[in-house]
């Protein structure tokens, strides 16, 4: 069962300062991220530990990046890995999948010597939808099943506390066992960025390069409407690359604007089905 493993990424350093926009959510992310670092206090005024905390949104807008800002924040391990992967054939084979992340989270942290990880599972729909909707598929159930067993018997006791980060954009096909107190009881809406926010990711992508004197971020950011944090990126990226093709040592207002067009086109591309 590497599998699960090997999309487990270790000691990313995120902060929340990395991450452009989204003020709302981080700061919903943090209020209940002090739950995991004041847990003494939690302990003796009696709260139920926080065990689960859902994201919800649309791709690419950051979610990954806030359950590892979360990690860095908290001084937890972290875990990442993604609901498809628990999805078998065999019955049984996801349960187990799901028990040995929990598992390696454990390890890992034990390993880094932190009392805490954070295990983040995206497109947690996949493997979290409906029960019995799946056809009857027993295989689906039985790893849903064994998520909730985990989740509560984790403790504020466990050598490693242990806070599981969950990510969707489909929160309308989650079982609603998954959403009951003591499970992803916290839930954070994680939108597409404003124009302020754009601009941010814009400047956060743009820190290493140079960047000629016409370029305006804040006219990109205008220009940008409705493109989630990995779009910009991607428009940083291929207006870098623009500028290479002319051999210009800077990147300028003209390369930002064909790659803003570059990944209008690119997505509608994608959306036409192929042949
Ligand atoms: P998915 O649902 O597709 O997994 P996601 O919401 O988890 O997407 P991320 O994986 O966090 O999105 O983001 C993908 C990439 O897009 C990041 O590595 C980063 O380069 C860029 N990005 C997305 N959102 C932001 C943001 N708010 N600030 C800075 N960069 C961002």
């Amino acid at each position: 069962f590497a599998a699960v493993g090997q999309t487990g990424a270790e000691e990313q350093l995120i902060h929340f300062d990395d991450i452009g926009g989204q003020d709302v959510a981080k700061g919903e992310l943090r209020e209940a991220l002090e739950f995991i670092k004041n847990v003494e206090s939690i302990r003796s005024l009696g709260i139920r530990p926080l065990k689960g905390i859902l994201l919800n949104g649309p791709p690419g807008t950051g979610k990954t990046l806030l359950a590892k800002a979360a990690a860095q924040f908290t001084g937890s391990a972290f875990l990442a890995a993604s609901g498809s992967e628990f999805v078998e054939m065999y019955v049984g084979v996801g349960a187990q999948r799901v028990r040995q992340l929990f598992k390696q989270a454990r390890n890992i942290a034990k390993k880094h010597g932190k009392s805490s990880a954070v295990v983040f599972i995206d497109e947690i729909e996949v493997l979290g939808g409906k029960r019995g909707q799946n056809a009857g598929h027993l295989e689906y159930d039985q790893t849903l099943n064994e998520l909730l067993v985990q989740m509560d018997g984790l403790s504020a006791d466990d050598d490693v506390r242990i806070l599981v980060i969950g990510a969707t954009n489909r929160m309308d096909i989650l079982d609603q066992a998954l959403l009951r107190p003591g499970r992803f009881d916290r839930r954070v809406k994680v939108d597409l960025p404003d124009k302020k926010g754009r601009q941010r990711i814009l400047e956060l992508h743009t820190r290493n390069k140079p960047l000629a004197e016409d370029v305006s971020l804040e006219d990109v950011a205008s220009d940008t409407f409705g493109f989630s944090g990995a779009h910009l990126e991607s428009v940083t990226n291929e207006a870098a690359i623009l500028a290479f093709r002319e051999s210009s040592s800077t990147i300028t207002a003209e390369h930002l604007k064909n790659a803003v067009e570059k990944v209008i086109m690119g997505e509608k591309l994608d959306r036409i089905p192929g042949p």
